[in-house]
């Protein structure tokens, strides 16, 4: 399979040959119709096989151009290393797309996040802290988030963020796409699955070589 099956449009497969990719991984490959239904999904492959452009490649192909100001894709992520990496994915993956990105996270200053909030944006990578504290200074506002990525679901949940990723669902929209991936399934990422999301379709690439 070839980039090209995915049906991506032209500026998305230029951006990929500019990185030199040549054919999806595995994730990548399964993911992609089941992201881009709109169900929720829970995705399971190691850490190195390509789980960012699993989810974002499938979001960025359906996202339309728009000029609202508010936020239609938020990728929590739980570090600020992570935060960094996938705003920088997706930057690349939108080198010929006109898309707004943004990435906050804490120990930083709050209010220089604000002023980039306020100019306006379409998708927000965030650690879980720092978005519940922009979203609380009501210069975020979430009521057009489409589409919740939670990326590294494992290690989020192993860092003591479920309370805050369940702080953070109450104050999104009931409408919405729930993505997330994780290294592992581990007992706490089944419980957070079973406690908040409808049956998520699953897409889990077994470890090549066990
Ligand atoms: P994971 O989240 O599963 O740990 P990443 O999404 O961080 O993996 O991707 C790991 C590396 O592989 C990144 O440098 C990324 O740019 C690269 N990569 C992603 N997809 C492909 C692909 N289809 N072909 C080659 N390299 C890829
Ligand atoms: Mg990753």
């Amino acid at each position: 399979m070839t980039f090209s099956d995915l049906n991506l449009n032209t500026p998305l497969l230029n951006a990929i040959n500019d990185l030199g990719f040549t054919t999806p991984t595995p994730i990548q490959e399964q993911a992609f119709n089941v992201v881009a239904s709109g169900k929720d999904v829970v995705g399971i492959a190691q850490t190195g096989t390509g789980k960012t452009f699993a989810y974002m490649l499938p979001i960025l192909k359906n996202l339309k151009y728009s000029e609202q100001e508010n936020p239609r894709v938020l990728v929590l992520v739980p570090t600020r290393e992570l935060v960094v990496q996938v705003v920088d994915e997706i930057e690349k993956l939108s080198k010929y797309i006109n898309n707004r990105v943004l990435g906050v996270y804490g120990g930083t200053n709050i209010n220089t996040q604000k002023k980039a909030i306020a100019e306006g944006l379409d998708i927000l990578v965030a650690t879980p802290g720092r978005l519940y504290d922009l979203a609380l200074t009501r210069v975020l506002q979430l009521k057009s988030i489409q589409k919740l990525v939670i990326d590294e679901v494992d290690v989020m949940l192993d860092l003591g963020f479920r309370h805050q990723l369940i702080n953070i669902f109450d104050i999104l929209p009931q409408r919405r796409q729930n993505i997330m991936f994780s290294a592992t399934m581990t007992q706490d990422v089944d419980l957070l699955i079973n406690d908040f999301f409808k049956s998520p379709e699953r897409v889990s690439i077994a470890v090549s070589g066990t």
